[in-house]
C-alpha cells in the first residue's frame, strides 16, 4: 500500500521519510497501522478553537504583512492534530507569497 505526501500530494514509497517533490518530513505521517490521530474523531474543540484564531491572523497578515503571515501559515500548516489547519496554513502561505510578489514588483514600477 503507497501513501501520499500531506503537503504536495506526490506519491510516496511507504518508508519513505522525505517527500522527494517538495522535501517535506513525511516521518510523521507514515504507516497505516498508528490509527492514532484517526481515533480521536472530531473531539478537542478547545484546539481547534486556537487553530480558528491563528487561521484568521494568518489571512490578516498574509495581506497586510506578508512576512507575518508566512510565520503563521507555517504554524498551521505543521499542526498534525487537524488538517483543516493544514490546508488553511498552506492557503495562507500561498496568500502571503503571492501578496509580497505582487508588493515587490509594484515597488519596482515606482521608480
Ligand atoms: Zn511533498
Amino acid at each position: 500500500m503507497s501513501k501520499f505526501c500531506p503537503f504536495c500530494g506526490e506519491k510516496l514509497l511507504d518508508e519513505a521519510k522525505f517527500c522527494k517533490n517538495c522535501g517535506k518530513d513525511v516521518s510523521a505521517y507514515s504507516a497505516p497501522g498508528t490509527g492514532r490521530n484517526s481515533d480521536r474523531g472530531y473531539s478537542v474543540p478547545t484546539v481547534e478553537k486556537s487553530h480558528t484564531l491563528a487561521t484568521v491572523l494568518g489571512f490578516v497578515f498574509a495581506f497586510l504583512i506578508p512576512l507575518i503571515g508566512l510565520i503563521f501559515g507555517i504554524y498551521l500548516a505543521t499542526r498534525n492534530d487537524s488538517p483543516k489547519a493544514k490546508r488553511y496554513g498552506i492557503i495562507i502561505i500561498v496568500i502571503a507569497i503571492i501578496v509580497w510578489v505582487i508588493s515587490f514588483i509594484t515597488s519596482l514600477f515606482m521608480y
